[in-house]
């Protein structure tokens, strides 16, 4: 009887939704395919979704404070950008921002009052969009007076759990790259140095794509759970395979079908972007599979490559997208030595002019040393250090012992000449032109 009740009084919501029961069962196999939502079946999580709306109804919203560090606010206008009315808004309904800089309609003493009250309540999520700047004791970015820094470290400690939403959440993005004069990071190496122990999920993306916060935040308000976290602290499930491996154009460049040109046939049919510059294949998120602008289509879908934006490091602020990835057409990144960059090119070039460079010199070295006839000679003594004896770096000539074909050792004393060594060059070249003779007629006489 009750199931009756709350299986129509969903339906009443979703109607008021506009969704329809098919579209709200096709929302959950994407949030258990997708999402990952640790081993949910479709119908569990469908039942898990209707008792929270149902919850959610009655007045049980789930607090969230969403804080601006560094940021373009670009994650906040893409998951404000979800369509409504959408199955996902749904779920949002389920959450109570109670503090957005962007989205809040209060603004000033008010909403700072809203958000120190929902701190002092306890048991809520808090979801960080942009980097950390450390440097100027945080003061760069400040609300109220109050340095971002200090904002940031006050509303963590009591978190249930902290969302690095974006690359720059995540660590530092484009303001971490080099020289990074505002020494920006993210907020899970920020609160590690402060000492904060509350678990950081990071989901890196410029834009984080809103249906993956909306899937943490289904995990988290729905199945009371993180999600499973990967060595990086991304959900496993989102960020674990490449892009490449999940792009519907792996079969073009397994086949070594590539677009080289904009404009051309190759890009019509859609071939692989690799060498445009995707960097796909060295970076891991579920863009293909998740798609953006509700589920439509991705990057690589729309004819871009992909520029690796989910690349971000929680653990080193210089490993992140813009600094390993840019110039973004060029196929490879720059190299750095402290200030100067470089092609990859540019350095192999570098390399083989040097070796050129160095044989010519040998060469030439051979050449004057007479080393040039067909074969290297014994040299009693070095011919330098004969005419140079005031500055002879060491005694060459010393004793030597040689082990004779039967085993006997002969030690020669040093100055003579070995046994089968021609004095002069000239006795030395004949020596030479005899026996390679001989060897040309021994050639001749196997071939008989
Ligand atoms: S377009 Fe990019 S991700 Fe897709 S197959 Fe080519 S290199 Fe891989
Ligand atoms: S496909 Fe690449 S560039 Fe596009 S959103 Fe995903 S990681 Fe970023």
């Amino acid at each position: 009887m009750k199931s009756e009740a709350t299986a129509s009084e969903l339906e009443n919501i979703l109607e008021l939704h506009g969704v329809t029961r098919r579209s709200f069962m096709k929302l959950c196999g994407a949030i258990v395919a997708a999402a990952g939502v640790s081993g949910l079946t479709v119908p569990r999580v469908a039942q898990a979704l209707e008792q929270s709306v149902i919850g959610a109804k009655e007045g049980n919203l789930y607090p969230v404070i969403w804080l601006e560090g560094a940021s373009c606010t670009g994650c906040t206008e893409a998951f404000a950008q979800l369509r409504v009315p959408d199955p996902a808004s749904l779920i949002l309904e389920m959450i109570s921002l109670n503090y957005n800089d962007v989205l809040s309609a209060g603004a000033g003493e008010s909403l700072e009052e809203a958000k120190s009250q929902t701190i002092a309540a306890g048991n809520y999520i808090l979801v960080y969009e942009g980097g950390i700047l450390q440097e100027w004791g945080g003061y760069a970015t400040r609300i109220g007076g109050r340095p971002s820094t200090e904002i940031l470290t006050e509303a963590a400690r009591d978190a249930n759990a902290v969302v690095a939403l974006g690359s720059c959440a995540v660590n530092g993005g484009w303001m971490a790259a080099h020289p990074n004069p505002s020494n920006a990071c993210g907020v899970q190496q920020y609160l590690t140095q402060a000492g904060i122990s509350t678990p950081v999920v990071n989901v890196p993306g410029c834009p984080a794509n809103p249906e993956w916060l909306v899937s943490i935040l289904t995990d988290v308000v729905v199945m009371n759970s993180l999600p499973q976290l990967n060595d990086q602290n991304k959900p496993a499930s989102l960020f674990d395979q490449t892009i490449h491996d999940l792009c519907p154009r792996r079969g073009h460049f397994e086949n070594g079908e590539f677009v080289r040109q904009y404009g051309t046939k190759e890009e019509s049919e859609n071939y692989c972007l690799y060498a445009m510059g995707c960097r796909g294949p060295q970076t891991r998120a579920a863009c293909p599979i998740t798609l953006y602008n509700d589920r439509r289509s991705w990057c690589v879908d729309a004819g871009a490559p992909c520029i690796g934006c989910c690349e971000a490091n929680p653990n080193d602020p210089g490993d992140n997208w813009v600094e390993v990835n840019a110039p973004f057409a060029n196929r490879h990144r720059k190299l750095r030595i402290g200030d100067w960059q470089f092609e990859p090119q540019t350095l192999c070039l570098a390399i083989t002019g040097i070796l050129a460079v160095c044989l010519v010199i040998h060469g030439f070295g051979m050449k004057k040393a007479g080393r040039l006839d067909g074969n290297v000679r014994f040299e009693k003594k070095r011919r330098w250090d004969a005419k140079h004896p005031d500055r002879s770096i060491g005694d060459y000539d010393e004793p030597l012992t040689i082990i004779h074909e039967d085993g006997t050792k002969e030690t020669v004393p040093a100055g003579t000449n070995l046994p089968g060594v021609p004095e002069s060059d000239e006795a030395w070249k004949k020596q030479h032109a005899a026996q390679v003779a001989a060897k040309k007629a021994d050639k001749k006489g196997g071939r008989k």
